[in-house]
């Protein structure tokens, strides 16, 4: 049958905010690495067989014998109170200071969506989390990138950067950043704050992996030492947010914003456009296994601890040297950097044919670089499977080399 209307063009009807909009690179890449009997360390999903299933389980029929019908009512934008307020307390602040958001990831959007104009001048670490990239990218940002190194930003760059940029925002990952697992050390954590606030940038805090500290001592976040600076829970220029996702479990999208009352106030607006709320079911069952998060976080944190342990020794046996890997503390990935000239993208189809599998590293650099970097997630992979894999890495990068 043939229509007699005109032809839609959809390219053509797409915002102009959108157009710019691919599907993520590391989606179209784990296509290639999802083939049957390829070890991957490119996936950066949490362990699942860490999943405390049964405690979900039995929290979900409490939340619903006790809860009854309210657990699959309609919620308030702001979240559960009893989970807003252990979020609260945790941090020393009011309830009021904090917003649920479905996923870190949704928090990111609506951050975006109130902070950032088009053209505004946004501060990303090179390289950063590609998810927070794509969150921003439809509100049309001018990013500048700062350079890292093994203690995260170099601060003296971003004082300099500060001194000729007008920035509006500066988004980090301080604790075991994905893609790289570097740490901000403290000094550098005063040096942000500070230079930030005296220069009028806010500052995103994403910190899904803090707790996940497997060695090394704990820093103070770049939201309390905001708060500390500022005296005051309504003054901090600093955001923070944070997940279940890596802690419990990230299926059921529980995540938090902390942030002075203006920023919380124009997010609870944004949120009710997006979605209403947070599924109340999914807040509830959080908040009945609060109970058993040390335990949980103690059970990931060992296990994560180990499968990095394990991963950096084979890469120490099996690697080429001029190979310089980074040594997180915590979080679930650590970051490869190859000699100068090669380029990880171009290597993928050789690692692939050896059955092992990594993310290349450029599409985490919001301008480029990184063409010999490639992150590697050690959290789901059994010794075995980081013993051969690291094997047929080594080898595919001594290929390249040769
Ligand atoms: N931020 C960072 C740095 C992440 O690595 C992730 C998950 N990959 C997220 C945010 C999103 O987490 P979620 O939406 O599950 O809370």
């Amino acid at each position: 049958m043939t229509s007699t209307l005109p032809s839609l063009d959809f390219q053509a009807a797409f915002a102009t905010r959108v157009r710019g909009m691919t599907a993520s690179a590391i989606r179209e890449i784990l296509k290639v690495t999802q083939q049957p009997d390829v070890i991957s360390f490119a996936g950066g999903l949490p362990a699942p067989e860490l999943f405390p299933l049964d405690d979900v389980k039995a929290a979900t029929a409490r939340v619903l014998d006790t809860a009854g019908p309210a657990a699959l009512q309609y919620s308030t934008t702001e979240g559960h109170l009893p989970l807003r307020e252990w979020i609260a307390a945790q941090g020393g602040i009011p309830a009021s200071n904090v917003q649920i958001v479905t996923g870190s990831q949704q928090g990111l959007d609506l951050l975006g969506k109130i902070l950032i104009s088009e053209g505004d001048t946004v501060l990303v670490e090179a390289p950063t989390y590609l998810g927070a990239l794509q969150s921003f990218q439809p509100y049309l940002p001018n990013y500048v990138q700062l350079p890292t190194d093994d203690g995260g930003i170099d601060v003296d760059a971003l004082e300099d950067i500060l001194k000729t940029t007008r920035a509006k925002l500066l988004y980090a990952v301080p604790n075991f950043q994905n893609p790289t697992g570097r740490t901000l050390n403290l000094a550098r954590r005063r040096r942000l704050v500070e230079l930030t606030a005296q220069y009028g940038v806010l500052v995103i805090e994403d910190d899904p992996y803090g707790a996940l500290r497997f060695t090394g001592e704990a820093l103070p976040s770049l939201y309390a030492l905001g708060l500390e600076l500022a005296g005051d829970v309504d003054r901090n220029h600093v955001i923070y947010s944070s997940s279940f996702s890596k802690t419990l479990v990230p299926g059921l999208r529980d995540a938090w914003v902390q942030a002075a009352r203006p920023v919380i106030q124009k997010l609870i607006q944004a949120k009710q456009g997006a979605d209403l709320h947070t599924p109340t079911l999914n807040q509830m069952v959080i908040t009945e296994l609060l109970p058993i998060l040390p335990r949980q976080i103690e059970t990931v944190k060992a296990a994560y601890g180990e499968r990095a342990r394990h991963m950096m020794t084979r890469i120490a046996a099996d690697f080429p040297t001029g190979v310089h890997h980074t040594v997180p503390e915590g979080g679930m990935f650590l970051w490869v950097t190859l000699p100068a000239g090669l380029d990880t993208q171009a290597m993928l189809p050789r690692a692939v044919e050896r059955r092992v599998a990594y993310v290349p590293g450029r599409p985490f650099y919001a301008l480029g670089g990184g063409e010999n970097t490639m992150r590697l997630s050690y959290c789901t992979a059994t010794p075995e499977q980081i013993e051969t894999g690291i094997r047929a890495l080594g080898d595919t990068v001594r290929d390249a080399l040769a």
